[in-house]
């Protein structure tokens, strides 16, 4: 059982009708009970299927799609039928279901029953017949839709299942998620801003801005015992110098300072019950921290780090899309073990097939990367209205394909970008203390990286080793926005018609719905 989704719920619903009479319906409902048993005893799916029963007329359909939208432990429906079910009669229902839907065309018989099989067992199982006609009125009413194909015991179609499982989860998350913005889009900045209300409107989450003001309330009322027992904590947690334990010296005077920060931002995203934040290196208030003692004497890079792990979404300068995506992917990859973090792009490492790219940011990389243990520092950072000795994260990441994806508002649509990368093995940075990534952007640097740039994609994004891009093709049709992959077959030619496409495809769409 995963924490997170503990309490959410999928519903299943069987498409059938009373033609074949009440006793075919019984064992329509049988049958749709044990596969729903076997797949929840399958282990393989992280949330819950909860069999809501066969659905034989447009009034059982339309009622079933209005309780699912009003349960808010349901985060998405399965739909599949068993028999014919004359698809008029879901049209009602699907106009009313908003939440995230999924076709499985399966069957509850594996084989063909060669030497048996007569009329009444062809008319009661006839998922060949009746998912076809179910999927044409999704198609004709453009329902949003993901379509699984396969067994249902096999181990593909409960993983596919599960992938879209975890998207509508996320989503059902992004719902009612709150980012707040300690600070504007860094001065200029173009790709990281965007149309807020329409992120709410398509995106599910809102945007607050809270000034710095509202924060100090919260910081004054932090406790130093509850600071002292933090410091002691990141000691036990992360390698560092023995020196920076001395209590008298400035190093442990700046880790204070950040244990500090990181409580009191815990606090107010508590009670602004607000699930990520951005921050701006130009905006840490206005106080006179060195005379006063009063605000953030450095940027708050570590609790970022730490608040990151922790689930909360981190967009660096005012990246509230960001923020929110990377809540996302966290919530998406809960129960899946190899990390997620906020990634910027830095600096290129020319060599061949090897051409690389540095993933660092100033500090801001979430620690749930890290190849091994990380190592708390404490160094001098110059960037910013806080120049000062400054703690962070000292780590490099694991190696291994992963994936990494970011929103860009286009003007009228948000286009999702997502690339396959692959991480490899840096080499040391003795002077470069932060923590980062060095990846290959797929099918290889010079493809991938140019595809990135057509696509007009940010130099922030959001990676994940546990993520493929299906989960990314399920968030887009869930969120109904425009999807770029950027893969391994993918060619320049190829994408740059993509781009033109669906530049047609985003202007007629909308006439079409
Ligand atoms: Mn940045």
């Amino acid at each position: 059982m995963i924490k997170e989704y503990g309490n959410l719920e999928v519903w299943f619903v069987t498409g059938a009708q009373l033609l074949y009479g009440g006793d075919a319906v019984v064992q329509v409902d049988g049958h749709s009970t044990k596969m729903v048993d076997g797949m929840n005893a399958s282990g393989k799916l992280p949330v819950k299927i909860v069999y809501k029963g066969t659905a034989n007329s447009s009034e059982e359909v339309l009622a079933i799609m209005k309780a699912a939208e009003n349960e808010s432990k349901c985060v998405g429906v399965i739909t599949w039928m068993h028999t014919f079910s004359p698809a008029k009669m879901w049209i009602h229902g699907l106009q009313t279901l908003r939440k995230p839907l999924l076709h499985l065309h399966t069957q509850y018989n594996k084989e063909i029953p060669w030497d048996t099989m007569d009329m009444d067992f062809m008319n009661l199982n006839q998922s060949a017949h009746g998912d076809r006609e179910y999927a044409h009125i999704l198609s004709r009413m453009r329902k949003n839709h993901k379509t699984v194909v396969g067994y249902w015991k096999d181990a593909k179609t409960l993983e596919r299942i599960a992938v879209w499982q975890r998207v509508a989860a996320a989503w059902a998350d992004a719902q009612d998620m709150r980012i707040i913005r300690f600070g504007d889009q860094m001065n200029n900045v173009a790709v990281t801003d965007g149309d807020k209300v329409e992120a709410e409107m398509r995106l599910g989450y809102h945007v607050d801005y809270v000034p710095f003001s509202e924060i100090m309330p919260y910081f004054d009322k932090v406790l130093d015992t509850d600071v002292e027992e933090l410091v002691q904590i990141y000691f036990k947690e992360y390698d560092h110098d023995e020196a920076l334990e001395d209590v008298h010296s400035e190093g442990y005077a700046k880790i204070w300072n950040s244990a500090k920060a990181e409580l009191t931002l815990r606090a107010v995203l508590k009670a602004y019950k607000a699930k990520g934040f951005t921050t701006n290196f130009d905006d840490l208030g206005d106080v006179d921290v060195e005379k006063t003692g009063k605000g953030f004497d450095q940027i708050p890079g570590l609790a970022s780090q730490r608040l990151m792990a922790e689930g909360y979404g981190f967009g660096a300068e005012g990246d509230w899309k960001s923020a929110a995506l990377y809540r996302t992917v966290w919530f998406m990859t809960r129960g899946l073990d190899k990390g997620c973090s906020f990634l910027e792009d830095y600096t290129l490492n020319f060599d061949g097939e090897q051409s690389a790219i540095l993933q660092a940011h100033m500090l801001e990389i979430c620690p749930l990367i890290a190849a091994g243990k990380p190592r708390l520092e404490v160094h001098f950072l110059g960037i910013g209205i806080r120049k000062s000795e400054t703690a962070r994260l000292v780590f490099t990441s694991k190696t291994g394909p992963g994936v990494t994806a970011t929103i860009v508002d286009m003007g009228g649509r948000f286009r999702l970008i997502v690339n396959d990368v692959e991480c490899i093995e840096p080499k040391p940075l003795p002077k470069l203390p932060v923590a980062s990534a060095l990846w290959i952007p797929q099918p290889n640097f010079e493809v991938g990286a140019a595809a990135w740039m057509m696509a007009g994609g940010t130099h922030h994004s959001c990676f994940s080793y546990d993520l493929t891009p299906e989960y990314w093709e399920d968030y887009a049709e869930i969120a109904d926005i425009e999807m770029l992959h950027i893969g391994r077959e993918t060619t320049l030619e190829g994408f740059k018609r993509d781009l033109k496409i669906n530049e047609i495809y985003y202007l007629l769409n909308k006439a079409l719905k």
